[in-house]
């Protein structure tokens, strides 16, 4: 039986020295030290031994047992110590390696200047008000004085989305939300998307207007000029030259059309300024008696101007770009150069 425990032993020993994965080596102690193994079933048989072999047996027989189990642990951990090398080996990080740089975002042009004039306009008391998009005939037009029969009326020049709601064709319906929610006095710019059917390197069908609105006792047109003096100036330069020219809207009166020295030839005359010098820049006039009485203020009290301006322009003008629709082309190389 002795005899026969030692020969156990060796090729339990054997065997282990041999396994070559964590499922092999299990396998092994599965095999020998098990409730089933082979070493155990030598035990069961203890009775077959002579009794004054019996003690020496047993004794042995627990050191054969203390010495596989000890070896398949430590092979264990061999195997254990190989796998993790080889993981760290395939996963090493390489810290000399340069990193990724990360692209960071900006801001789009329009979005650049529509900031920079509410924030002129913020230090004026202005503060910004927003409108829907989707917009009630009645705001875009009735309210503010464009009688049925007005060009802008024709189908050519609006999106209609039923017969009395549009996509708004300029920020101005905002200035009569606002006069019928809140009593003078009003300080408000409302920038946003604005919709009409045109397209070409001055058009898009969608664009960025702001509007602004300023109501109170005794305002005057020297206000308005004022105002929007200041505020050009601040955009394209202090020594920059500003006009105003008599013009028509329904919703002021009187109205002007505002112009600034072409920014390209500084007045001389080129391609861009169509050989005139000026550039026209916003249009602009005194609040309509009409839109005061329909948004329920006294004109006889109340006085006010309001102007309206394209983004786009401003921002093609202050940048030099001949065509509006780079704006809106998503071009990563014309983007990334503001
Ligand atoms: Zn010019």
């Amino acid at each position: 039986m002795i005899a026969e425990l030692e020969e156990l032993q060796k090729r339990a020993e054997t065997e282990i020295a041999g396994a070559g994965t964590e499922k092999e080596l299990q396998e092994v102690k599965t095999r020998y030290l098990g409730r089933k193994g082979l070493l155990t079933g030598l035990l069961r048989n203890i009775a077959n031994v002579s009794p004054n072999e019996r003690p020496l047996f047993g004794r042995q027989s627990n050191e054969v047992k203390d010495i596989l189990t000890g070896k398949i642990e430590a092979a264990l951990q061999g195997i254990k110590a190989v796998e993790k090398g080889d993981t760290l080996a395939r996963e090493r990080v390489d810290v000399t390696l340069e990193g990724r740089r990360i692209k960071p975002g900006r801001l789009h042009p329009v979005t650049q200047v529509r900031e920079e004039i509410c924030s002129i306009f913020a230090s004026f008391g202005f503060s910004v008000v927003e409108g829907p998009e989707v917009e009630q005939d009645y705001y875009n037009f009735e309210a503010l004085n464009i009688p049925k029969d007005h060009p802008a009326r024709d189908m050519q020049d609006t999106f209609y989305i039923e017969d009395n709601i549009v996509l708004r064709t300029h920020t101005s319906p905002v200035q009569v939300r606002t006069m019928l929610k809140q009593p003078p006095p009003v300080r408000i710019l409302s920038p946003g998307r604005v919709y009409r059917p045109d397209s070409d390197v001055s058009h898009t069908p969608m664009f960025h207007q702001i509007e602004g609105l300023l109501v109170d006792k005794e305002v005057t047109f020297a206000d308005l000029k004022g105002i929007l003096t200041v505020f050009l100036q601040e955009v394209f330069g202090g020594d920059t030259l500003i006009r105003f020219r008599p013009s028509f809207f329904p919703f002021t009166e009187p109205s002007a059309e505002v112009d600034i020295q072409c920014v390209m030839c500084r007045g001389e005359g080129c391609r861009v300024c169509g050989q005139t010098g000026w550039l026209e820049i916003l249009g602009a006039g005194m609040v309509h008696p009409e839109v005061f009485k329909n948004v329920g203020y006294d004109p006889e009290e109340y006085s006010g101007f309001a102007f309206g301006l394209g983004i786009e322009r401003i921002a093609m003008l202050k940048y030099g770009i001949s065509d509006i629709r780079l704006f809106f082309e998503n071009d990563w190389r014309f983007l990334e150069q503001f």
